[in-house]
């Protein structure tokens, strides 16, 4: 079964939509869950789902971890937390950035669990529950080298003090984050799990009940199972991708996303003729070259000119002079390819594919970026099995 999401601008049949879309396949991700589920027991599972699920469709995705027994979610900003409860889910769900302004009475009205980053927060918090007649659900953000938001850790004992001295706030969870766990061999990351052990050490010494606590993001899961805790928050492992294009592909997760298109337009390139804006790429001899409706106004970089490839029929061809907003020119030298046939820009083929991995190692970026950059323009097209 497949379903197209809406089009985020008009409604339109399938078959006249524009041919490039993304496919995201339930069952790897499903696959990819239980794979690290099991590497990780007996802690928790937080699947993190922010910039719309790296690129996979928020809501869907959400839906679809709650079904298959995630136990909590992880959003980055507010706005995703409150569209997740406006679809129905009721899982609990962590904002992991900073709060800003006055967005605590909204993270009480959806019941979103607040990231406490400073004295001077919680106790905001602490107030604005007691003022709304509730409770606030929070989560204790500990600095442990990462210089982003949270207590430093040479100052958290000040910090958990206050925050375990408030009335209307309920304390769920304690965090950190690693800054270079997607290096297999990095000392900073064991100095930065030290140090949080450190941090935890206050609730042994005041003999208090210790919160859910956590630190592991999928770099750590890969290289360093002793930071697994009460709960681990993996974002693109769960997605089948790894965090670095360096790391060993040693776990059995498969690519979710797959990113297709198909061909519009045939011709045939002469000598002296150059392709593209800035006129970058010009052939010596007649080449036969197809049009692509995807470019960078899709999330299809710029920066992948003159480096990228896609597959067409089981064969990989590259891209010709610089990415444009809407389209790309493939050369299939003196190959036969027809006007409709698949063109695989992210994905797998019977032979040959193209992984996220390698499209970023080309944009020399990361595949983060590759996967949050594909825009809502492009459908995404749900297959299950
Ligand atoms: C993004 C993020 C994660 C997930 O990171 P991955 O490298 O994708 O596993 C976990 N925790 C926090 C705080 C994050 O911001």
């Amino acid at each position: 079964m497949s379903n197209i999401q809406n089009h985020p601008l008009i409604s339109i049949s399938e078959e006249i939509l524009r041919p490039t879309r993304v496919e995201i396949n339930l069952k790897h991700l499903a696959h990819n869950f239980k794979v690290l589920k099991q590497k990780t027991l007996p802690s928790k599972i937080m699947p993190i789902l922010k910039a719309n699920a790296y690129g996979h469709g928020l809501v869907t995705t959400a839906r679809f971890f709650e079904k298959i027994g995630a136990d909590y979610l992880g959003v980055a900003v507010l706005e995703e937390g409150i569209l997740l409860r406006e679809k129905g889910i009721s899982l609990p769900i962590l904002v992991l950035g900073g709060i800003i302004g006055n967005q605590i009475p909204l993270f009480l009205k959806y019941n979103l669990t607040i990231t406490a980053s400073s004295i001077e927060k919680v106790k905001q918090i602490d107030e604005t529950a007691k003022k709304l007649n509730t409770k606030a659900k929070v989560h204790l953000k500990i600095d442990t080298g990462m210089e982003r938001i949270g207590v430093h850790y040479y100052n958290a004992e000040k910090f958990l003090e206050a925050a375990h001295s408030l009335t209307e706030i309920y304390i769920e969870g304690i965090y950190s984050h690693f800054a270079n766990s997607d290096d297999a061999e990095s000392e900073y990351t064991k100095l930065q799990f030290e140090r949080f052990k450190e941090v935890l050490k206050f609730y042994k010494k005041n003999k208090l009940k210790k919160p859910i606590s956590h630190i592991a993001n999928s770099g750590s899961i890969l290289n360093f199972p002793e930071a697994n805790l009460d709960l681990v928050r993996p974002g693109i492992l769960l997605y089948g991708v790894y965090p670095s294009s360096k790391l060993k592909k040693n776990l059995d997760v498969k690519p979710v996303l797959s990113w297709k298109s198909r061909v519009v337009f045939f011709k045939v390139i002469k000598p002296g003729h150059p392709v593209g804006y800035g006129s970058t790429w010009q052939s010596e001899k007649n080449i036969r070259a197809v049009t692509v409706p995807v470019g960078y106004g899709d999330g299809y970089l710029r920066s992948l000119s003159h480096k990228t490839k896609v597959i067409i029929k089981d064969k990989i061809y590259p891209v010709i002079g610089t990415v444009s907003m809407d389209q790309i020119v493939v050369n299939i030298d003196q190959d036969s390819v027809y006007n409709n046939d698949e063109v695989i820009l992210l994905g797998e083929d019977k032979t040959r594919s193209i992984s996220c991995e390698e499209l970023s190692d080309w944009a020399s970026t990361i595949p983060y970026e590759i996967l949050t950059n594909i825009n809502t323009r492009v459908p995404r097209i749900y297959i299950e099995d």
